[in-house]
C-alpha cells in the first residue's frame, strides 16, 4: 500500500522521538554507572587506606603512627650522651660526614624511644656544641641518672665493622650488662658484634673521662664504623631501629638492675625467641622476627658466647680510633 506524504511524516516524526528517547536512556544508564564507580572507587579507596593503617599498627613499625606517650610513672632517668659536638668532630669517612653528627641524631632518636619506655632522659647535649668529656659524666650523676650511654662511632684505617663499647676498668658486672645488652640489640639490627671491653682502647688500666667520672653504671658504645660504608648505611636506614636497639638493651639492664620481676618477664620472650630460631642455623627467624613485632620490641641476639664473666679483650681493630 502507499503511504501519503502526511504519514511518511508522521513515521518519521514518530522515530525521531524514539531516538531521542533512546538516547536520553543511555545517557542515563552511563551517568548511572559512572555514578557507581566512582562510589565503588572510593570504597575500595578507603578500605585499603585503612586496612593499610591497621597493618601498620600491628606491625609496631610507627613510622606514621605516632607511637602512644608513656602517661604512667616515670621509671627512672637515664642519662644519654652524644659523643663530641662543637670543634671536636670525632671521627670522619674521610669526606664531609663527621662522628659528632651521628651521634647526636641518634642520641636525640634513643632519648625519644626511651620516653615512650617511661623514662626521665637527661642529655649532654642536643645540639652542635663542645662539651668536656669529664663533664658529661658530672652531668649525669648531678641528675641522680640510673644508666649512663655515651654513643660514639669508630674508625679503621683498614678493614673494621660493627659495635663495640668500652666499660670502667673496674669491670663491673653492671657496666658490662648494660654494654652487652645494648650491644646484642644492634646485633639484632643488623650489626656485627664485637665485644664490650673494660678500660681504653689502648690500655685495660685507664678509662675514657665519662666512664670515669659516671657514679652509675656505664658504657660508651661505638655504633659501628663511619670507615665502613655498609655500617653507614645500617645506620642511616634503619635510625628508628637503631634507636629502639639502643633503648631497648638500656631498658633491659634497667629491668635486670632496678626491675628485676619485670626483667624475669621479658628474658622468657627472648628465650623463646632464641628456642624458636634453633632449627635455622644462627640466623633471625620469622619466628623472632614476629615475637619481636608482638612484644613491640627487638630482641638481643643469642647469649651464649657472652656470659656475665670478662670477655676475652678481642684484638683492636688495625688504627680502630676510638676518641
Ligand atoms: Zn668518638
Amino acid at each position: 500500500m502507499q503511504l501519503t506524504d502526511a504519514e511518511i511524516r508522521e513515521i518519521l516524526a514518530r522515530r525521531k522521538i524514539q531516538k531521542r528517547q533512546r538516547q536520553r536512556r543511555r545517557r542515563r544508564n552511563t551517568l548511572i554507572a559512572l555514578l557507581l564507580i566512582i562510589v565503588l572507587g572510593a570504597g575500595i579507596y578507603w578500605f585499603i587506606g585503612h586496612k593499610g593503617k591497621l597493618g601498620k599498627k600491628g606491625s609496631g613499625s610507627g613510622s606514621e603512627e605516632k607511637p602512644k606517650a608513656y602517661t604512667g610513672e616515670i621509671r627512672g632517668t637515664i642519662f644519654i650522651d652524644p659523643g663530641h659536638g662543637g670543634m671536636d668532630s670525632g671521627s670522619d669517612d674521610d669526606k664531609d660526614r663527621y662522628e659528632k653528627g651521628d651521634t647526636l641524631k641518634l642520641g636525640l632518636a634513643v632519648r625519644d624511644q626511651l620516653e615512650l619506655l617511661g623514662f626521665k632522659v637527661g642529655m649532654t647535649r642536643t645540639e652542635d656544641i663542645q662539651v668536656d668529656r669529664t663533664e658529661r659524666g658530672l652531668m649525669a650523676n648531678k641528675a641522680d641518672a640510673q644508666l649512663f650511654v655515651s654513643i660514639h662511632r669508630n674508625k679503621a684505617d683498614t678493614g673494621g665493622d660493627g659495635v663495640e663499647g668500652f666499660i670502667p676498668k673496674k669491670n663491673d658486672k653492671e657496666s658490662r650488662m648494660l654494654g652487652e645488652n645494648i650491644m646484642h640489640f644492634l646485633g639484632r639490627a643488623g650489626f656485627t658484634e664485637r665485644s664490650i671491653r673494660a678500660g681504653t682502647l689502648q690500655s685495660t688500666n685507664d678509662d675514657y673521662e665519662e666512664n670515669a667520672a659516671a657514679s652509675m653504671p656505664s658504657v660508651l658504645i661505638e655504633v659501628g664504623f663511619l670507615s665502613n660504608a655498609a655500617d653507614n648505611e645500617r645506620f642511616d636506614m634503619n635510625l628508628d631501629r637503631n634507636a629502639r636497639a639502643v633503648a631497648n638493651g638500656i631498658d633491659l639492664t634497667f629491668m635486670e638492675i632496678y626491675e628485676p620481676e619485670k626483667a624475669e618477664a621479658y628474658k622468657k620472650v627472648i628465650e623463646a625467641a632464641d628456642a624458636a630460631s634453633k632449627d635455622v642455623t644462627g640466623k633471625v627467624t620469622t619466628a623472632t622476627e614476629e615475637l619481636a613485632k608482638a612484644t613491640g620490641s627487638m630482641l638481643p641476639a643469642k647469649r651464649e658466647s657472652t656470659g656475665a664473666g670478662i670477655d676475652p679483650q678481642a684484638p683492636a681493630p688495625e688504627g680502630s680510633d676510638d676518641e
